[in-house]
C-alpha cells in the first residue's frame, strides 16, 4: 500500500472513505471538549499509548459478569455464563496469537510491574562473575525502581551492578548496533537485559530479535517490557526466543484503566516447574490446587507463576477490546498504523521546522505509532493550548510531547486535525 501523502483536507476524506477498518471507529466512546467554544465537540484522542478508548462493548461483558454475580454468588466459578474458574483462559489464545506465542507460554495476570518482579525473581540469578542488569537510561520509572531493588535485594549495588543504554551524544535514539556491541562488549557480566520492545519516551523500536541472540550468545537472560509494544508493533516472541516478557493492557490493548497484564515466558522455561519464584495458590497445579494440601507444586505452562485467584470484572472488560482486536486483525492494523503515522509525520514536516524536533525514528520498522515531538521553546505552554482545542496527547518533561494515531479507532481526519491545529497553535 504505497500512496504520495498530500496536504490538504480531501486526501485525508478520500484515505478515510478507502479505510476498511475506519468503521471500528463507532466501537469505542472518544472524550468530549470540556470546557470553552468548542465544548461538547469530540477530541482529538491521539494517547492511545498511555490509556486505550473504551469499547462500547465493555459494558455489556461486564454487566453479565456483574449478572451472574448477583444470580450466582459464589456457583459462579462453575455456573456462570463465562465460569469463573477457567476465565482467564477465555483470553489465552487470543493473546498467545498477539504477541505470537504458544496458548500455554502466556497467561494473563497481575499488571506489569508485579509480572515484572516475578519473571526477575525467577530469571534474575545474579553471581559473583555474573549481576548485571542492562536497561534503557530512559527506561519506564518502574522499571527502574523494580530492576534497582532487584539488585538491591540480592545483595548488589545498582551503582557497579546497573548496566544502562543510552543514545550517543547529540541523538535521542539508540543505535541498534550500538546495543549489540554494548551486549558484545559487556555481556559476561550481565546476568539479564531487561529492555522495552518500545521505548515509551521516544516510540523507538527495538530489534528485539537480535538483542535476544546477542544476549544468549553471551549467556544473559533476555526479558522485554512489552508495554508500548503489545497491540502496537507485530510480536513473534516464541521464535524471537526471549526468555520472559511482560506487558500492560490499558494502553494500546485498551483494556480499561489498571487492567490486568500480561506474561509470556518461554516454552524452555514454561514446563520448568522446578524454577525458582514467588509462589500463590493459583499457580498450584489445577488437577489438585483444591486438595489444598500445604506443599506447592507448579502448573505447568506461564499459569504456574500466577499468584491470586483472578479479577473476573477486570478481565471481563479485556475481552471487549481482545474481541475487536481480533476482528480487525493485527496485520491489518500494522499496515494503517504505518500508513497513518507516516501521514502524521509528513504533515508535521509541513510545520515551522525550527519549532520542534521528531525524536521517533524516521523508519517504520523502527517505530509503532507513536510520534514523539521535543519543542524548541514553550512546549508546556503548547501543550496547554493544544489540549484547549481538543487534542489529547502527552506530556513528558521536560520538552516532550507524545502523540499515538491508533489504527484501530484514528482516523486520517484526526491526524490531518491535528496538524492544522498545531500549526495553528505556532503562530
Ligand atoms: C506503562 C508502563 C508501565 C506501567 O506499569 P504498571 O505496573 O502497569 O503500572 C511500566 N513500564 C513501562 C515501560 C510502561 O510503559
Amino acid at each position: 500500500m504505497s500512496v504520495t501523502y498530500q496536504t490538504g483536507p480531501e486526501f485525508a476524506a478520500e484515505m478515510d472513505a478507502r479505510d476498511s477498518l475506519a468503521h471500528f471507529r463507532d466501537r469505542f466512546f472518544f472524550p468530549k471538549i470540556e470546557a470553552g467554544e468548542k465544548t461538547g465537540e469530540e477530541c482529538i484522542y491521539l494517547c492511545g499509548h498511555s490509556l486505550g478508548l473504551e469499547p462500547k462493548s465493555v459494558e455489556t461483558y461486564l454487566q453479565q459478569a456483574l449478572r451472574d454475580w448477583a444470580n450466582f454468588g459464589v456457583e459462579g466459578h462453575f455456573h456462570a455464563k463465562d465460569a469463573w474458574m477457567p476465565y482467564h483462559r477465555l483470553l489465552t489464545e487470543q493473546t498467545a496469537a498477539l504477541v505470537g506465542a504458544k496458548p500455554f507460554e502466556v497467561v494473563v495476570m497481575n499488571s506489569l510491574t508485579v509480572n515484572l518482579h516475578l519473571m526477575m525473581t525467577s530469571f534474575y540469578r545474579p553471581t559473583a562473575k555474573r549481576h548485571k542488569i542492562l536497561i534503557e537510561r530512559a527506561a519506564f520509572p518502574s522499571d527502574q525502581y523494580a530492576v534497582q531493588s532487584q539488585i538491591r535485594f540480592h545483595g548488589f549495588d545498582p551503582a557497579t551492578s546497573l548496566l544502562e543504554l543510552q543514545p550517543r551524544d547529540g541523538e535521542s535514539c539508540m543505535r541498534d548496533e550500538d546495543i549489540l556491541e554494548l551486549i558484545e562488549r559487556e555481556g559476561d557480566s550481565i546476568a539479564l537485559i531487561m529492555l522495552g520492545g518500545v521505548n515509551y519516551v521516544t516510540g523507538q523500536r527495538f530489534d528485539m530479535p537480535a538483542i535476544t541472540k546477542a544476549g544468549h550468545g553471551k549467556g544473559c537472560v533476555v526479558g522485554f517490557d512489552l508495554a508500548h509494544a503489545a497491540g502496537n508493533v507485530p510480536l513473534m516472541l516464541h521464535d524471537w526466543n526471549p526468555d520472559f516478557a511482560v506487558w500492560c493492557s490499558y494502553k494500546y490493548l485498551n483494556g480499561g484503566p489498571g487492567c490486568v497484564g500480561g506474561c509470556f515466558v518461554h516454552e524452555r522455561h514454561a514446563r520448568a516447574v522446578e524454577l525458582p519464584r514467588f509462589c500463590g495458590w493459583w499457580g498450584h497445579d489445577e488437577k489438585t490446587r483444591f486438595l489444598m494440601g500445604p506443599d506447592f507444586r507448579a502448573m505447568e505452562g506461564a499459569e504456574g507463576w500466577q499468584l491470586s485467584n483472578p479479577p473476573i470484572l477486570a478481565l471481563a472488560a479485556l475481552r471487549a477490546s481482545m474481541e475487536i482486536f481480533f476482528e480487525a486483525g493485527m496485520e491489518n492494523l500494522r499496515a494503517k498504523s504505518i500508513s497513518l503515522t507516516g501521514y502524521m509525520e509528513f504533515l508535521l514536516g509541513q510545520a515551522p521546522s525550527e519549532k520542534f524536533t521528531i525524536t521517533t525514528p524516521r523508519e517504520p520498522m523502527r517505530r509503532g505509532a507513536q510520534l514523539s515531538i521535543r519543542f524548541a521553546h514553550e512546549g508546556r505552554k503548547l501543550c496547554n493550548r493544544l489540549a484547549a482545542m481538543g487534542v489529547i496527547g502527552d506530556w513528558r518533561e521536560p520538552d516532550t510531547f507524545r502523540v499515538a494515531a491508533v489504527p484501530l479507532y484514528n482516523s486520517y481526519k484526526d491526524v490531518y486535525r491535528f496538524a492544522q491545529i498545531l500549526s495553528a497553535a505556532f503562530h
